[in-house]
C-alpha cells in the first residue's frame, strides 16, 4: 500500500457487512464500559442502534488497574451481549483478556478489542492473528506510535489482515483535567505510515463526558474513519467509567452533530 490508500476492515453482522476504513460514513461504536445486567444492556443496545449506530460495545472481561475494582461479568455478559445482538441485530465489540477466552468470545463477538494494557501482550496478538476474526488494536497507555504498528504487524503477520487501530489517548504529566491526552495526530501520522483504518475513542482520552462531544467533532475533522463512545443509562450508577460515559440522551444529540459534520468529511 502506497500513502494515500486505506485498506478496508467488512464485519458482517446481522444488520449486514459493515466497512471501516472508508472514512465515510463514519462507523460508531457505543455502548457501555461494562455490561452489567440484562436490561441495561438490551436497553442501550436498542437506543444507540435507534440513534444509527453500528456496533455495541461492552466489556464481560475487565482490564482494571485495582484488583479489588469490578473486573466485569465474564462469561454470563457474553452470553447478554450475545441477546443485545438478538435484539438489534448489532455487531459486538468486546475485549479479550486471555488466549483462553477466544473459544467463547469469537462466538458472540464480531470484532475483539486488545485493550490498551494488552497491547504488546505478544502471545495474545500472535493468537488473534492466527484467527481471521476482525481485530480492534488500541494503542498502549505509553505506546510509540512505531510500538503501536509493530504490534498491529504481529497480527497481520499472523495472516490475519483484519485490523482496526484505535487512538484512545496517551499517558502525559497532567492527569488532573484530562484522563489522558487525546493524540490528535495521530491520525494525519498514521495515514503516512499504515493503510489500517483508525478509530479514536475520546471517552478513555478524555475521561470526562463534558469533553467527549468535542474530541468527537475534532476526531472527525482529523478524517477518523470510526469512533468509540462510551454510553450508559445512567453513568452516576456506572461500575466502571462512569464520569466518562454519555447518557442516552446525551448521545442521542451528539449523534446528530457526527452525521452532521461527518457530510463534509
Ligand atoms: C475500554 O474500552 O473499556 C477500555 C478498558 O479501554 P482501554 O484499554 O483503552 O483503557
Ligand atoms: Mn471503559
Amino acid at each position: 500500500f502506497r500513502y494515500g490508500e486505506h485498506s478496508e476492515v467488512v464485519v458482517p453482522t446481522p444488520n449486514g457487512p459493515i466497512t471501516f476504513g472508508q472514512n465515510h460514513p463514519v462507523v460508531v461504536v457505543a455502548g457501555p464500559c461494562s455490561v452489567e445486567n440484562e436490561e441495561m444492556i438490551v436497553e442501550t443496545a436498542q437506543a444507540v442502534k435507534e440513534y444509527g449506530v453500528q456496533f455495541l460495545r461492552g466489556g464481560a472481561y475487565k482490564p482494571r488497574t485495582s484488583p479489588y475494582a469490578f473486573q466485569g461479568h465474564g462469561e454470563s455478559a457474553l452470553a447478554l451481549l450475545a441477546k443485545a445482538k438478538e435484539a438489534t441485530g448489532l455487531g459486538i465489540i468486546t475485549e479479550i483478556m486471555d488466549t483462553d477466552d477466544l473459544d467463547k468470545l469469537i462466538e458472540v463477538a464480531d470484532v475483539l478489542q486488545i485493550g490498551a494494557r494488552n497491547m504488546q501482550n505478544f502471545s495474545l496478538l500472535k493468537k488473534l492473528g492466527a484467527t481471521t476474526k476482525p481485530v480492534l488494536l488500541k494503542r498502549g497507555l505509553s505506546a510509540t506510535i512505531e510500538d503501536w504498528l509493530m504490534s498491529a504487524e504481529y497480527i497481520l503477520a499472523g495472516g490475519n489482515p483484519n485490523v482496526i487501530l484505535c487512538e484512545r489517548g496517551i499517558r502525559t504529566f497532567d492527569r488532573q483535567f484530562t484522563r489522558n491526552t487525546l493524540d490528535i495526530s495521530a491520525i494525519p501520522v498514521l495515514r503516512t505510515l499504515t493503510h489500517l483504518p483508525i478509530m479514536i475513542d475520546p471517552s478513555h482520552a478524555t475521561g470526562k463526558s463534558e469533553f467527549v462531544p468535542t474530541m468527537t467533532m475534532a476526531s472527525i475533522a482529523a478524517g477518523a474513519d470510526s469512533l468509540m463512545i462510551e454510553v450508559h443509562p445512567n453513568p452516576a450508577k456506572a461500575l466502571s467509567d462512569g464520569p466518562q460515559s454519555l447518557t442516552l440522551e446525551g448521545f442521542k444529540e451528539l449523534m446528530h452533530e457526527i452525521t452532521a459534520l461527518s457530510k463534509f468529511f
